[in-house]
């Protein structure tokens, strides 16, 4: 056979086989996860975890001979991940929902049922799904992001002041829970559906379905003027968690104060026009390993949305014993945006920024459920994740009021994201695209090389008959 028409062949079937296989590795994939060691990590795998030596990785994605051990292979069900104190801690729970633990961290394969008990016993759950591949290829370069000092957004922000945003945190508390197991959380989900309709935005609920109750992200839209379809995403969790979550939990710190700087970033720059469509959202089901947002980003991915950023913020109002550090998170393919978002914050106030730019995406928050599909995210938080005398002492109690807040360095953190948010919304993301071929267009290379290659064998064999002739 001519090793043209071969090579096609190759082509084809590869190409085939690619497709066939991103559908079976989809994040609906409920296949038993398998721990190695990350030398043993292929370039193209999609991991569901990485850790300092260690991924977490599905059976095909493990080279033949390599060592690898399964993460509780018997138990059916979605991964999930928390942050433990001590292991002692999920004694009373451990015949329920087995666990096996990494470092701090445990990792469990349960349905929603039993990932509803988890919040008590630990920080931060997380619903795993699988990460894109370029978590192994080098970070995206920086889009063209103008970060100057702009005097006209110093000018808008100085709209938010401590004032207004201690009367909105003083609203979001009021309801005595915003648990999203709750009907109180849909009250809380109406207040700022009308807040946002009010604003004159265009408001829908979207509605999901977690372990039997309805639960509703909210989400108001400024469309953009000039590049509509190209979207901002600014959010932050409404749900709350507390040691008697169905009747206490105010969540002032997690997340009244993240949800009280989206509310005022809607407020602010629904009264202007910007370029590319801003959202504002407010996820509930974080508290149940990060469901709303899980949803809503795959619903994102379905409809094929243009998402160019993301914004997360949650737990952004307390002031440890170390001055006024506000921390922001990025994955590889979001390091612009994670830098954009520090020198931001430095640009427009005096609180002091640290950046933490990751190999993968930090897990514990909503942000990472657009990360792992592959849209840009940060992450804006007031301490280092679980660790350290900034985490915030009263963490999911009915102890987490405003109180122990400072209404100051929520104001600094509302601006920010405002300020941040609508100097994206002048980006044009589509100015730096790298041209891919898809899966469609590899299909159709191969089918005219398929023919092109035919072609030449006829026409040769043409020339070899006339010869003999
Ligand atoms: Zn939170």
């Amino acid at each position: 056979m001519s090793s043209i028409i071969f090579r096609c062949l190759l082509l084809f079937a590869f190409t085939a086989l690619t497709a066939i296989k991103a559908e079976a590795d989809g994040p609906d994939s409920q296949s038993t996860l398998y721990m190695i060691g990350m030398e043993n990590l292929i370039p193209d795998a999609r991991p569901w975890f990485i850790g300092d030596n260690y991924a977490l990785v599905l059976k095909d994605d493990i080279s033949p001979g390599v060592v690898h051990k399964a993460v509780l292979p018997e138990q059916p069900g979605d991964y999930y991940i928390m942050h433990v104190r001590s292991p002692d801690d999920l004694k009373p729970i451990e015949d329920r929902v087995p666990y096996f633990m990494i470092g701090d961290n445990a990792i469990f394969r349960t349905d929603p049922e039993g990932a509803s008990i988890l919040p008590k016993y630990g920080w931060g759950l997380t619903k795993l799904g699988p990460l894109p591949e370029y978590q192994k290829i080098a970070p995206v370069p920086v889009p063209p992001v103008i970060a100057e000092y702009d005097p006209d957004i110093a000018d808008m922000i100085s709209e938010i002041t401590p004032q207004s945003c201690e009367s909105r945190l003083t609203d979001i508390t009021a309801f005595p829970t915003r648990y999203s197991y709750s009907a109180f959380c849909r009250d809380a989900e109406e207040y700022v559906y009308n807040l946002f309709n009010s604003y004159g935005l265009t408001t829908s609920y979207f509605d999901f379905n977690w372990n039997g109750t309805d639960m509703r992200n909210v989400v108001g839209q400024l469309t953009g003027t000039t590049r509509p379809d190209s979207v901002i995403i600014i959010c932050g969790h409404l749900d709350c968690f507390s040691e008697d979550a169905y009747n206490n939990a105010p969540g002032a710190e997690d997340n009244g104060s993240g949800t009280v700087s989206v509310l005022e970033a809607a407020r602010i720059l629904s009264q202007r026009q910007t370029d590319l469509t801003i959202r504002f959202i407010t996820f509930s089901g974080e508290e149940q390993g990060l469901i709303g947002s899980d949803y809503y980003a795959q619903h994102m991915v379905d409809i094929g949305e243009d998402i160019g950023a993301v914004i997360n913020l949650d737990m952004v109002a307390y002031r440890g014993p170390y001055p006024s550090d506000m921390h922001f998170y990025s994955d590889p393919q979001s390091h612009w945006l994670g830098e954009l978002a520090t020198v931001t914050m430095d640009d427009y106030t005096a609180v002091d920024t640290i950046s933490h730019y990751e190999n993968s995406p930090q897990w514990g928050s909503d942000h990472y459920s657009f990360a792992i599909r592959g849209y840009p995210a940060v992450f804006l938080i007031d301490a280092e994740p679980w660790v350290g005398e900034d985490w915030h002492p009263y963490y999911h109690t009915t102890d987490d009021i405003m109180d122990h807040l400072d209404m100051d360095l929520q104001a600094d953190v509302a601006r920010t994201g405002t300020a941040l948010a609508a100097v994206l919304a002048r980006v044009d993301f589509g100015a730096q695209e790298i041209p891919i071929i898809s899966e469609w267009g590899m299909l159709i290379l191969a089918l005219l090389l398929l023919a092109f290659g035919t072609i030449a064998v006829i026409s040769r064999g043409r020339r070899v008959l006339r010869k003999t002739n």
